[in-house]
């Protein structure tokens, strides 16, 4: 398919409100990888998370970051948000996450990331999640919940994170 610079408006349920977002029409949208993931969520996801890293704000590593997570038939988005003073920066991952968490949703079914500015060729280690990012996912998805990343593969959590760190809960 030829590369187009045509775009499309997709909206997505971000809570109780709707966010459109313009997903460039290109090789992106038509890539072969994305053909691949089989169910139309998965799609979804991913091009949430595409879209939602051209929201990041990474004036230090220009390093764009999207993520994109399904809780309760919802689905909610984040990007990176870098500060001056580095270490507030929060991942894309994280504010997703958070995002279903504070919307009421604690159980995320899948959850996609895509590294927009990472090149192909890259290797793997330069899209995926940062340790920080695993601990909170191990908190958030259940044992069987996708993790999608964009270019790379499909994961489970134990598969980022095999020995988290946990505290006993009385409940
Ligand atoms: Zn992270």
């Amino acid at each position: 398919m030829t590369a187009s610079k045509t775009a499309f408006r997709r909206t997505w349920g971000q809570g109780e409100r709707l966010v459109s977002v313009d997903v460039p029409s290109t090789v992106e949208v038509a890539d072969h990888w994305c053909g691949v993931l089989g169910d139309p969520l998965f799609k979804d996801l991913v091009f949430a998370a595409r879209a939602t890293a051209k929201l990041s704000y990474s004036p230090y590593s220009k390093f764009r970051v999207g993520a994109s997570v399904s809780a309760g038939h919802k689905l909610y988005t984040g990007c990176n948000i870098e500060n001056a003073s580095y270490g507030l920066t929060m991942c894309a991952e994280r504010v997703a996450i958070f995002a279903a968490v504070a919307d009421g949703n604690q159980k995320i079914n899948v959850l996609a990331i895509s590294c927009i500015d990472a090149d192909s060729a890259d290797p793997p280690n330069q899209k995926m999640p940062c340790g920080a990012c695993r601990q909170v996912i191990e908190e958030f998805l259940f044992d069987e919940s996708l993790i999608i990343i964009d270019n790379v593969g499909k994961f489970r959590k134990q598969d980022l994170l095999p020995s988290p760190f946990a505290l006993k809960v009385n409940r």
